[in-house]
């Protein structure tokens, strides 16, 4: 029997990069699918694929994670098709750096409508049905810039290092329900959202890992399976760096 076999879990973001292969990831291993992400069309082509490679049922639905009801309105459909969830994935975000003196309040609330309140919204979302069951596990996607900071990056490290925090809190709050949220921390994924940073900029920093290269999606996707698994039953609270070292 597969690990997550029949299990259901949601990925934000799941259309492309890091989201898609923790959908990936899941179907291969046995569980129902909810692709969620900005395009129907994206997040339906993702669960279609998803089927069809590895035979279990999925569902694709736009929706915009900065809208508490588009999330509520998604949480539902998800509910009415599959039932009780086990596993949501608090994956989708977006960068919009610049540094501080430059930084406007459009790029604020942007970065922190999506990356935090976004995690917000989508885990408030299906609280009822945790709490219902007794049982889940949230795992929200952070990055090293949330622990450590970055140059230019003022509202993606205080969303990151918020959603750090909202693991924890909901890992004191919900563990006595069997509910359990980590946070993963990837370094640097080859991923498109690095697709603006010029290549000299991306060398240097790869040069900084102590694997001397960049990580695979594929790589953040397996951390976030064994989270959202049985495998974890006792982790609870956790932050698990996924940067081939890039920290130490
Ligand atoms: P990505 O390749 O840009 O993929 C992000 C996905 O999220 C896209 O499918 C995007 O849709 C979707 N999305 C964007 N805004 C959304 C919204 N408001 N509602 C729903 N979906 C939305 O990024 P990634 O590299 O896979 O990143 C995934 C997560 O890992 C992010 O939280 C990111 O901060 C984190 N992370 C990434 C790295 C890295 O090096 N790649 C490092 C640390 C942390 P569109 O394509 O339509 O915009």
């Amino acid at each position: 029997m597969k690990r997550m076999q029949d299990r259901v879990v949601v990925v934000t973001g799941a259309a492309r990069g890091i989201g898609a292969a923790i959908a990936r990831r899941c179907a291969e291993e046995g569980a129902r699918v909810a692709v969620w992400d900005l395009r129907q069309e994206d997040a339906e082509a993702m669960a279609k694929a998803l089927q069809l490679s590895y035979g279990v049922e999925t569902h694709g639905c736009a929706v915009d994670v900065a809208s508490s009801a588009a999330g509520n309105a998604a949480a539902q459909a998800v509910l009415a098709r599959f039932g009780p969830i086990d596993g949501l994935g608090d994956n989708a975000g977006i960068v919009a750096g610049a540094q501080l003196k430059k930084m406007t309040e459009e790029q604020w609330d942007r970065v922190i409508g999506i990356n935090l309140k976004g995690v917000y919204n989508c885990t408030r979302a299906f609280v009822d049905t945790f709490l219902a069951q007794q049982s889940g596990s949230i795992v929200n996607i952070s990055s090293v810039v949330g622990v450590y900071g970055n140059f230019g990056q003022t509202n993606y490290a205080a969303a990151k290092a918020g959603v750090i925090g909202m693991a924890k809190s909901w890992a004191k709050e919900l563990g006595r329900k069997n509910i359990r949220a980590n946070a993963v921390c990837p370094g640097f994924i080859e991923t498109p959202i690095l697709g603006d940073m010029p290549k000299e900029v991306l060398d240097g920093l790869v040069n900084e890992v102590p694997m001397k290269r960049m990580g695979q999606p594929e790589e953040i996707a397996a951390s976030v399976a064994f989270l959202l698994s049985d495998d974890a039953s006792y982790v609870n609270g956790a932050v698990l760096e996924v940067s081939g070292g890039l920290t130490i």
